[in-house]
């Protein structure tokens, strides 16, 4: 017997890849430097010198069977005390270790969060458009994804389409600034009044189920650090059922060695409970124990700066030369993708068209919208260089 559901996952595969699949084939027939794939969300930028030299350390400093062995299920306390310590630096905020748990990514990060927060035949909301693995683990937790579009023209998160989709069912709903596809952040003011239609949701199902059954906001923040300028809230300042999900995956490039996350401030009895259902959801999912390795590189690189600059840069020059071609996108404030209006109704086809000029960037209806096109610039900055003229040439297919 196979599981139906996990086959269709499988079957379908996700957009993204399949294009950076067609890009690598691609390369291989026609040379690497005639490609232009703009398709995946992996970091240009090699990781900071800090990293190494914290591997470095491990390796010469802590016995072979301690750096190799199994940590704690939530993780060593010294990375979660660092994290902790970390955050209570940069946000005012009084964390402990025991707020902290963890993971293996932010793909596990939000699937625990999840499993933690949503039981089966529960909605959560997402805002669209929205990373399409949200769909696949709010699904695998047995719940529906209800999707809440964003403003049409900012792309920001409105708090009133929300509050219109909340139902009885409402478990959880995801918010990801800065945005994996679009680059918005979201300002203090709207997170305020997101936090205060959740509020008033909490409020009314307490008196009329006689005990809280809070709205939890999960806050998924791998691009925190990347930004060009514009503040990024903290979220749980603003509203108390929330949990944080990060990972260094962009932030110091590492999306290859797996760590990150959960916060789940432990303020209440409900907080608590939470935390232990964050333990359960990992050791049900077989997520526990973040590499340890990395998890001391954690411990080491807590505060180590992202190098923003190259991304800032990379912007600079992709978003300069499409405004002179004449495609009109949203200002990202950070991430680093822009989100460019398709030069026709049907991004899957302005796709096909790019790719004739070996342009390669994903359609916008596996992100939940149509008509829009993401283009990953955390590239090369000669691949974006290189490709302005095919950039020019498929808006001029257009005149
Ligand atoms: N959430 C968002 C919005 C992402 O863009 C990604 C990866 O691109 C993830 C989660 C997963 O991150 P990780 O590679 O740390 O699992």
């Amino acid at each position: 017997m196979i599981n139906e559901q996990m086959y269709a996952f499988g079957a379908e595969s996700s957009k993204i890849r399949e294009i950076f699949s067609y890009a690598c084939a691609r390369k291989e027939e026609i040379g690497a430097e005639n490609v232009f794939d703009f398709s995946l969300g992996n970091p240009s930028i090699p990781a900071p010198a800090a990293v190494q030299e914290s591997i470095a350390r491990s390796l010469a400093e802590v016995p072979a069977a301690e750096l190799h062995g199994y940590t704690p299920a939530p993780g060593l306390p010294a990375a979660r005390a660092a994290v902790a310590s970390s955050l209570n630096r940069r946000f005012g905020t009084t964390y402990t270790a025991s707020d902290v748990f963890m993971t293996v990514g932010a793909a596990a990060s939000v699937s625990i969060a999840l499993h933690a927060a949503v039981c089966p035949g529960e909605e959560v909301i997402v805002i669209a458009p929205y990373f399409p693995e949200y769909r696949v683990w709010i699904e695998t937790a047995g719940a529906v994804c209800v999707e809440v579009p964003a403003d049409p023209e900012t792309f920001q998160v409105v708090p009133g389409a929300v509050a219109a989709a909340i139902t009885p069912r409402t478990a959880a709903v995801i918010i990801n600034a800065p945005n994996n596809p679009t680059g918005a952040i979201y300002p203090r003011e709207t997170l305020s009044e997101l936090a205060e239609v959740l509020e008033e949701v909490n409020a009314a199902r307490e008196q009329e189920l006689g005990h809280p059954q809070p709205v939890v906001l999960i806050s998924d923040e791998p691009y925190r650090e990347i930004t060009y300028g514009a503040e990024v809230p903290w979220v749980p300042a603003l509203y108390e059922h929330t949990v944080v999900c990060y990972s260094y995956s962009k932030s110091l490039s590492l999306p290859g060695e797996r760590v990150g996350w959960v916060l789940v401030p432990q303020v209440s009895e409900g907080a608590r409970r939470m935390m232990a259902a964050v333990a359960g959801a990992a050791r049900a999912l077989g997520f526990v124990c973040a590499p340890a390795l990395f998890q001391r590189v954690v411990i080491d690189c807590v505060d180590t700066p992202t190098d923003v600059a190259a991304y800032a840069r990379n912007r600079e020059l992709l978003t300069d030369a499409l405004r002179a071609y004449g495609y009109t996108f949203v200002e990202p404030d950070g991430a680093f993708y822009l989100w460019v209006r398709a030069l026709e109704p049907d991004a899957e086809a302005f796709c096909e068209r790019a790719r004739g000029f070996e342009l390669l960037p994903v359609p916008s209806d596996s992100f939940g919208v149509p008509g829009w096109v993401r283009v990953g610039y955390c590239v090369a900055p000669e691949t974006i260089e290189r490709s302005l003229p095919a950039w020019q040439a498929l808006a001029e297919s257009y005149r």
